[in-house]
């Protein structure tokens, strides 16, 4: 080991970094050649995962300070599951067997650290109880993201969504699976204790499944490869994020976040998942009435299978690893046009209602004719993009109506009719 070049400037033994090239400081051991910080971190994280660093009490690891962490919410305050559920209804509409084990599995979990950050093993100090990262299964714009997202505002916790189809493993081009620690981190305002209690979203999921079975005969590698690098954060590990975003280097400072207590909520269409469950209910079901067994697999049309197997998920083409980390596995419904009509008007901030609130301050009182909902709901669903659809359908239907309403050329009450939203819409 040189650690000098004959130059005299000194460099690290292992990488070659220049000492101004390495923050300006190099550690010299007694027999001999430098180390730079980096590598020394390095170093460190290759003892650590071996287990054999030997002072991992010391291990600058903040959030895994042990039983002295902080609860995520305050102590005994973890609320019941039917208050989460509560509070989910007033946002999200339908779903309501999703709401109820979303609900129960957050309480589940929050129960969990809560536990933890006391250090006392309560009735049963043996028995641990694991993560229960979540799955929600169900078509585009059925609610997904929304229960996430309302989930967290519940809790007062940081939240960040990801997509899975813009990620890779490190090293590849396109975004690190540890942008999405970076994301919560930095609506945690960059303090890691925080955004190790949060929830990560991460849409789009059925996306990275290497297809074996019904698709291509090709393994998608690459989907298998982002499969594992979300594995390690979704089963716990020390993501190093570099505070001003951007790509890694030797001599830059990193913010430590401990993954194991992130909540991750998965999320994903899994377009085709109904055919195999299908399947393996038939071929479990020889001599019985197989048409009943189709339907309770979820075979009407809309209807969300109501037992998905990891089996069926790892025939999807995801690595049973993978879905070994995804244990609360919930199936969404496809809207329909009740439940559309349902969203118009009774979330807490419904289209409708936002609507109503702008055209109050302009002193115009808005109405919408029963008629008018159920066409606006009709109109969403023929687009087949759940509630999203709404929104472009009411947008469509609310344009001229908000240019001129200001100036008062439309009087200060207007009702919306069935026949005006058939005529903007065709
Ligand atoms: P996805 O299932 O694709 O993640 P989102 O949760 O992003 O769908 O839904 C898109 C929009 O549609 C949301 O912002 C929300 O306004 C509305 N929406 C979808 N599903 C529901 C629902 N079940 N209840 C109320 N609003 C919904």
């Amino acid at each position: 080991m040189a650690g000098r070049k004959p130059s005299g400037r000194k460099r690290c033994s292992f990488c070659g970094s220049f000492e101004d090239e390495a923050g300006g400081v190099l550690l010299s051991g007694p027999a001999g050649g430098e180390i730079c910080s980096e590598c020394a971190h390095i170093i460190y994280s290759i003892f650590k995962d071996a287990g054999a660093y030997a002072g991992a009490g010391e291990a600058p690891a903040p959030a895994k300070a042990g039983k002295t962490r902080p609860a995520p919410l305050p102590a005994g305050k973890t609320p019941s599951p039917a208050k989460i559920k509560e509070f989910l209804d007033q946002y999200v509409i339908g779903q309501e067997r999703v709401k109820r084990s979303l609900a129960t599995a957050v309480h589940n979990h929050y129960r969990r650290l809560e536990q933890e950050a006391s250090g006392a093993g309560g009735e049963f100090p043996d028995v641990e109880i694991e993560k229960s990262n979540i799955l929600l299964i169900g078509p585009t714009g059925c609610g997904k993201t929304l229960l996430a997202k309302s989930l967290a505002k519940f809790l007062d916790v940081p939240f960040a969504i990801g997509d899975a189809t813009t990620l890779t493993e490190a090293g590849y081009v396109g975004e690190d699976v540890e942008n999405l620690v970076r994301y919560l981190l930095q609506n945690a305002d960059m303090d890691p204790a925080k955004a190790a209690h949060g929830i990560i979203y991460v849409d789009e999921i059925d996306k990275i499944a290497g297809r074996t079975q019904n698709v291509s005969i090709t393994r998608d590698v690459s989907g298998e490869g982002v499969q594992q690098a979300l594995l390690k954060i979704l089963e716990g590990t020390i993501a190093r994020i570099p505070p001003k975003g951007g790509r890694k280097h030797p001599d830059q400072e990193y913010i430590e976040v401990d993954t194991s207590n992130i909540l991750f909520i998965c999320g994903g269409a899994f377009v085709g998942l109904d055919k195999i469950i299908e399947r393996r209910r038939n071929s479990h079901a020889i001599g019985f009435d197989t048409a009943k067994h189709a339907d309770a697999a979820g075979g009407k049309a809309g209807k969300a299978p109501d037992d998905v197997r990891p089996e069926d998920l790892i025939e999807f083409g995801l690595i049973p690893e993978f879905t070994g980390r995804l244990p609360i596995v919930a199936a969404m419904d496809e809207l329909e046009v009740d439940d559309l009509v349902r969203i118009l008007v009774e979330p807490k901030n419904a289209l409708v209602r936002q609507y109503r609130k702008l055209l109050a301050m302009e002193g115009v009182d808005l109405s919408f004719e029963p008629d008018a909902l159920r066409a606006l709901a009709e109109t969403a669903k023929k687009r087949k993009t759940g509630a999203r659809g709404l929104r472009a359908a009411i947008e469509r239907v609310m344009q001229d109506i908000m240019f001129d309403a200001p100036s008062g050329k439309l009087g200060p009450k207007i009702a919306i009719t069935a026949e005006m939203v058939r005529e903007k819409i065709s």
